[in-house]
């Protein structure tokens, strides 16, 4: 069976900005889906911000193996039992994929539980990405280091919580460095960030990056899911024999 993904797209500047909409006339989401599109075994579909319930619908959930984010200008707009239920979801084995400026957003800040801040500059300088963990499943086909010719810096001192592995790493021209590929695991669900993908520059048409995203949507793929719970176990219910002593405050 294919790997659901759904590409969310924030889809603001996408709709705003000539520069953005010459780059991609169907907006940064269907480029990203369309890529994922031509490789076997992923079969993705694109929501937006401006879709009911920002296309994050409980069915549209059930549906989805492995969710992307590109988010920045709108991320106060998106509704915060809608980033819970996204949140709660991946605690429970989706897989997310976070990109570029969906750093700053509600769900990745909650998952993170962290401020997720950076240093950043619009200069359109070169990004050369280094592969720091070439036995990584999200490495595999991709080269020692690579480069962009035009993105946006972020640099370091990131605020979030230590990965659990580290994938990438980037330098910029104006010599800042950034952990630009990154994994944590929450629950029973696996997170991945990716630095690239400023709407000015035409990043997500990279070959490179493409492959990286395909990758990542293979790694991050629900190993199982997980319903969380609190349920009581009665001492009659235990698995060896128990005597009660004291009684309950409930
Ligand atoms: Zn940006």
């Amino acid at each position: 069976m294919s790997i659901r993904v759904t590409v969310w797209g924030e889809n603001v500047h996408d709709q705003r900005h000539q520069l953005v909409k010459d780059i991609y006339p169907r907006g940064m989401h269907s480029c990203i889906a369309e890529a994922l599109n031509t490789v076997p075994g992923i079969k993705a579909r694109t929501v937006t911000l401006q879709d009911h319930e920002h296309g994050l619908t409980e069915q549209v959930l059930d549906e989805t193996d492995v969710l992307t984010w590109w988010g920045h200008a709108a991320h106060g707009e998106v509704r915060d039992d809608i980033a819970a239920r996204v949140a709660d979801r991946v605690l429970k084995g989706m897989g997310l994929i976070v990109l570029h400026s969906g750093h700053h957003s509600k769900v990745f800040k909650r998952l993170m539980g962290h401020n997720c801040d950076l240093l950043w500059r619009e200069a359109g300088e070169k990004e050369r990405l280094w592969t720091v963990n070439p036995g990584h499943p999200i490495a595999q086909g991709i080269p020692a280091h690579f480069e962009l010719a035009h993105e946006e810096m972020y640099g370091e001192p990131f605020g979030i919580p230590e990965p659990d592995e580290l994938v990438f790493i980037s330098w910029f021209q104006g010599g800042e460095v950034f952990r630009s590929g990154a994994t944590w695991r929450r629950g029973a669900g696996k997170v991945f960030y990716f630095r690239p993908g400023h709407e000015t520059y035409p990043t997500y048409h990279d070959a490179t990056v493409k492959k990286v995203i395909a990758n990542a949507v293979a790694w991050a793929k629900p190993e199982c899911r997980f319903g969380w719970g609190c349920p009581n176990v009665p001492a009659d219910k235990a698995l060896e024999p128990l005597t009660v002593h004291g009684g309950s405050v409930h």
